[in-house]
């Protein structure tokens, strides 16, 4: 087997969530998904294709009708998006891997800003290419900032790509668009490509001008831009389980892409790409329904946290995560694992996603009952003893 595979470092969240999986007296707030099922519409959507027998392969690229109503929807957020630019996927995991196999060859170097999800720093390791990250930085008040200057001055011509997961899993941090434009100015004198992970850019709750999502480096680009967008139906439509996300990239790439497609899952399964087109059509129900909601997790979780002594939480301006910190404590695993031994907690340790977040824990606060997270509080305060 490869050296590489070999050394890959198993996921942090996962040997938590092992330790205390399938005991029913741990409240669990480790993985990135609400305990909501999928909406109705979108379930039936999808027993109805199986009940026409659609059960064959798709086109490489997914099913002509939700490509372009993808297109329509991307288009309706960040301005012309032509379908052939859209690629079906089976997650943003995938999308993230596609792109990864598209864009690196061995030896190339990455940027990546971190923390983030492990696996956007996993796979360019998997692809044998030298990854670099750019830490972001915690203020008092647990707030965390990009230093822009360190994030230029590491893309250089010999930078390939550069990795931005905004709104950010783990931190909630989100990009400006005057931030993106610097970062997309910046990658065009370089010729470096951009591979933006936006997949929680709807859950995105203190805009002034109450728009619909986070800024998106599809607003500022053009066409050509060397530029992938990764987008995933999990978060904004409750659908985790189906493994079903897109890309959006330059017209050009999209051909190719339909290759590595092929030869890495050949398709989405056509009763999912059915479920997608059928959320795309209640999205203005669902999502706008799904984020309100979650804002009352986060405004029901945070408060209570800040009024903890000793921790070091700000709310999060995008995603489903509570970031925190707890002074005087250590290893974040070891904590993580201690508060599923011995509080019946179940976090997940920052130290997952980036050495920077070594002491960090995350709280995701995606819950149908906003009542478990009250409990889930209560369970760290016995444990502090506070
Ligand atoms: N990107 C980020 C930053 C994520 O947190 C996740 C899910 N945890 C994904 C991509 C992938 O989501 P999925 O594969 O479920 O679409």
């Amino acid at each position: 087997m490869r050296a590489t595979v070999i050394h890959l470092e198993e996921s942090k969240i996962r040997e938590v969530a092992n330790a205390g999986m399938g005991r029913s007296d741990v409240l669990a707030f480790w993985f990135g998904e609400s305990d909501e099922v999928t909406p109705e519409p979108v379930r039936r959507a999808a027993m109805e294709s199986l009940g026409r027998g659609e059960t064959f392969y798709s086109h490489n690229l997914g099913l002509p009708e939700l490509r372009s109503a993808i297109a329509s929807y991307t288009s309706a957020l960040h301005g012309p998006i032509a379908a052939d630019r859209v690629a079906v996927t089976s997650g943003g995991v995938s999308g993230l891997m596609l792109s990864m196999q598209a864009l690196l060859d061995p030896g190339d170097e990455v940027v990546a800003v971190t923390p983030v999800w492990p696996n956007l720093t996993a796979q360019p390791q998997i692809m044998g290419a030298r990854l670099r990250c750019i830490p972001l930085r915690p203020q008092p008040g647990g707030v965390w900032v990009l230093d822009m200057d360190a994030l230029l001055a590491a893309i250089t011509p010999s930078t390939r790509l550069v990795i931005v997961n905004a709104p950010n899993n783990p931190t909630g941090w989100t990009l400006t668009r005057d931030e993106q434009r610097q970062i997309i100015q910046h990658c065009r004198t370089t010729g470096t490509w951009i591979l933006a992970d936006e997949v929680y850019e709807r859950l995105y709750y203190d805009d002034p001008s109450n728009s619909v999502c986070a800024p998106s480096f599809l607003d500022l680009a053009e066409a050509e831009d060397r530029l992938v967008v990764v987008q995933s139906f999990s978060k904004s439509f409750l659908m985790t389980g189906w493994r079903l996300g897109w890309l959006v990239m330059p017209a050009e790439m999209t051909h190719h892409m339909g290759k590595l497609i092929e030869f890495n899952t050949s398709c989405t399964s056509v009763f999912t790409q059915q479920a997608g087109i059928a959320a795309l059509q209640h999205a203005s129900e669902i999502t706008p329904r799904v984020v309100s909601h979650l804002q009352v997790c986060r405004d029901a979780l945070v408060p209570l946290l800040q009024a903890l002594p000793g921790i070091e939480v700000a709310s999060p301006r995008g995603g489903m995560y509570a970031f925190f910190r707890l002074t005087g404590q250590g290893d974040s695993l070891d904590l993580a694992k201690r508060l599923v031994r011995e509080a019946g907690l179940g976090l997940a340790p920052g130290n997952a996603f980036g050495l920077e977040a070594q002491g960090w824990l995350r709280w995701c606060f995606a819950s149908r009952d906003p009542e478990r997270l009250v409990q889930g509080v209560q369970r760290l305060k016995t444990w502090l003893g506070v």
